[in-house]
């Protein structure tokens, strides 16, 4: 097997599979899951080989991603199930084959399983390496079970792994954080999400800080994300994306692709997709979309046909997120109606503030302050866009 370790590709087409089972609600999480049990997991396996079946992709598919929920939850056999119906949907071995894992349901078999079906990459969310952070966020696993599963995943023979963190936890201080880095580092994975933890309505954390029994400290967490950014950068990671960072070639090119606006078919409850022009979701609901798929019915929600401007802004929005930022002149190439007097006049007034700098007078790429700020940014673009 390769290292999984490929170039993005301009007209790549991504499969996401979502998987809508954990064992536990994390404190923190807003994604649709649900608790298994075996007859809905039987039922979702035939829900999936479903979709793959009704949909025929006008090209092969180069990137497949594997995200919950837990898809590391589902039993060796269940896995192999699913990745059989993946690769005939395929037509071709992906390039790129991510499964999230969390550190609970890394096992021997599981891993041999997913190896012998082609996966390259493995993604599993560790948050923090210390015991009070990860019980402060509800998760299930402990630090030796991070150790225990990098250990099965390296011995496994995966040589593109990613570990995801989380900065600005409640209480967090520059040293908790440097002491998460340090160790993330010394594990030496080949690409690095560190999110910022974000608290969302009607999650136990977000009653929680409604309740003040946890504080959030803005500019305390600024402090944080700098800190990691340049940690991580001294590190030799490449911070390519404003979450993410990588080794030179270990992007995640299934990302890559979503946020440079190119095409990806979601299949599974909640899955959203764009393809062919149209973005669209599935039910976020397993028992209306088990309904669904069982009745044939193909219900699409949030259908929006996209325009040329939707893929413009949305293109700019991300790709300003983007470590190599936007160039105007590919932007003109591939949006020939794009506004690029206004779009120019937008940039050169972030330059002036100080949030973004010119590259050979064509590429914009967000300063630290931007990064900062990239958020407010966003909202600042719709407005004009809008
Ligand atoms: S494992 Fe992931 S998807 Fe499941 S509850 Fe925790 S954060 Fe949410």
């Amino acid at each position: 097997m390769g290292r999984g370790r490929v170039k993005a590709k301009e007209t790549g087409l991504g499969l996401y599979c979502h998987v809508p089972f954990c064992a536990s609600t994390c404190d923190f999480c807003a994604f649709y899951q649900e608790k298994p049990h075996r007859k809905d997991l039987d039922r979702y396996l035939a829900g999936m080989e479903k979709e793959l079946a009704w949909i025929q992709p006008d090209r092969p598919i180069d990137t497949v991603f594997w995200g919950g929920g837990t898809p590391g939850l589902l039993p060796a056999t269940d896995l192999k199930r699913l990745g059989e119906a993946v690769l005939e949907f395929a037509q071709q071995q992906p390039l790129e084959w991510t499964v999230e894992m969390a550190p609970s349901t890394v096992k021997p078999d599981k891993l041999k399983l997913l190896r012998d079906l082609g996966v390259n990459r493995i993604s599993m969310g560790v948050q923090s390496f210390q015991e009070s952070f990860l019980e402060g966020l509800g998760r299930l696993h402990r630090p030796r079970q991070i150790y225990q599963a990098y250990d099965w995943i390296r011995v496994a023979g995966f040589e593109n792994v990613n570990l995801d963190l989380m900065i600005a936890l409640p209480g967090q201080t520059v040293d908790d954080l440097k002491n998460d880095l340090e160790e993330v580092c010394r594990l030496d994975p080949e690409h690095l999400s560190a999110y910022c933890l974000t608290f969302e309505e009607d999650t136990a954390l977000w009653v929680k800080l409604s309740q003040g029994k946890i504080k959030q400290d803005i500019e305390k967490d600024a402090d944080l994300y700098e800190f990691t950014w340049e940690f991580l950068t001294d590190a030799g990671y490449d911070h390519y994306e404003i979450s993410n960072f990588s080794k030179p070639g270990f992007e995640c090119v299934h990302n890559l692709n979503t946020w440079k606006m190119k095409e990806w078919i979601g299949i599974g409850p909640s899955a959203a997709s764009q393809y062919r022009n149209i973005r669209y979701s599935n039910a976020a609901d397993l028992d209306v979309w088990l309904d669904q798929t069982e009745s044939d019915v193909k219900n699409r929600c949030e259908v929006q046909l996209l325009t040329e401007a939707d893929l413009l802004e949305d293109t700019i929005i991300f790709g300003l997120r983007m470590g190599q930022g936007i160039s105007l002149n590919e932007l003109q190439q591939r949006f020939p109606q794009a506004p690029m007097e206004e779009l120019r006049t937008f940039f050169v007034s972030l330059e002036t503030d100080g949030l973004v700098t010119f590259e050979n007078n064509d590429r914009a790429k967000l300063t630290l302050k931007g990064k900062l700020l990239a958020d407010k940014i966003a909202v600042e673009f719709l407005g004009l866009a809008g």
